[in-house]
């Protein structure tokens, strides 16, 4: 193996390309070939610029594409052949970016490798809705959870904990369970009126955002047919005073001028 050779697993952010690292648009450039997630903007892989190769190994949920098995032996076999890798994720890389099973199979093969994290889906929503999602006093605590699990259905959490934690609970790839999800937390103590947020494609120009209760997002979610990326969002944290929603909606009006 060529001993130069590098394996980098890179943050893509959550869409808009301007939430790029310049270090992650550096190793783009310097890559011989580019291994993409569905969620990575095609902007983003335009700013690789005209010399890696591009390989689009998406994997959306529920349409067909690379297994992570077929993912992780292609990303090994590019650096034996000696091609400096960047495989660039949605996100960060380490948060639901399967990147455990990249780093053991790399590990393995003697592959060096490091990983440029990228801004979580999680950061960007809170700042598309203006909502810090730690509150003095309200929210000590954010916890990301997955609202898909390996067979597809909703995980076992242990939703009495988090719904006792009183912290601001953000879940990746809940859009399809939103309904189970609100369930569990409801059944476990959570008030029904507790806030809760959609924010599907934070940061792009599609960006929509739907504002609700534990129990009424569901149905709210259901009716505006959602089907980009779409982070749900639950806490005290997120209880929007009236006059803030008004002063952040004028804030950026005036910014798109
Ligand atoms: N590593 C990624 C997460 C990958 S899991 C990260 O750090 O952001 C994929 C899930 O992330 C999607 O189902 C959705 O819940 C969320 N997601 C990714 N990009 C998003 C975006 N632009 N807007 C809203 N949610 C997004």
């Amino acid at each position: 193996m060529n001993s130069m050779v590098k394996v980098f697993l890179v943050g893509a952010g959550p869409g808009d390309p301007e939430l790029l690292t310049l270090k992650a648009l550096r190793l783009m450039q310097a890559a011989d070939v580019i291994l993409y997630d569905s969620l990575v903007d095609k902007r983003i892989l335009t700013l690789a610029g005209a010399r890696p190769r591009r390989v689009d190994v998406g994997k959306r949920c529920g349409a067909h594409s690379a297994s992570q098995l077929q993912i992780t032996g292609l990303l090994v076999a590019e650096a034996i052949a000696g091609h400096n890798v960047a495989r660039l994720k949605g996100g960060d890389p380490m948060i639901f970016g399967r990147a455990t099973e990249e780093m053991d199979a790399l590990s393995a093969y003697g592959i060096p490798f490091e990983v440029v994290p990228g801004v979580t889906a999680a950061t960007a929503a809170a700042a598309s809705i203006g909502q810090s999602l730690t509150k003095r006093g309200v929210s000590r605590s954010v916890h990301f959870l997955t609202g898909h699990g390996a067979d597809g259905g909703l995980p076992a959490h242990d939703w009495a904990a988090l719904t006792k934690s009183g912290g601001t609970l953000v879940v990746y790839m809940g859009g399809r369970t939103l309904s189970g999800l609100a369930w569990h937390f409801i059944e476990a103590g959570m008030p029904p009126s507790m806030p809760a947020i959609v924010v599907e494609n934070a940061s792009l120009a599609n960006e929509r955002v739907i504002h609700g209760t534990i129990g009424t997002l569901p149905r709210e979610v259901q009716n505006a047919n959602c089907t980009g990326p779409a982070l749900v969002m639950i806490g005290e944290a997120l209880r929007e005073p009236a006059a803030l929603r008004e002063a952040l909606h004028a804030v950026s009006e005036r910014a798109e001028v």
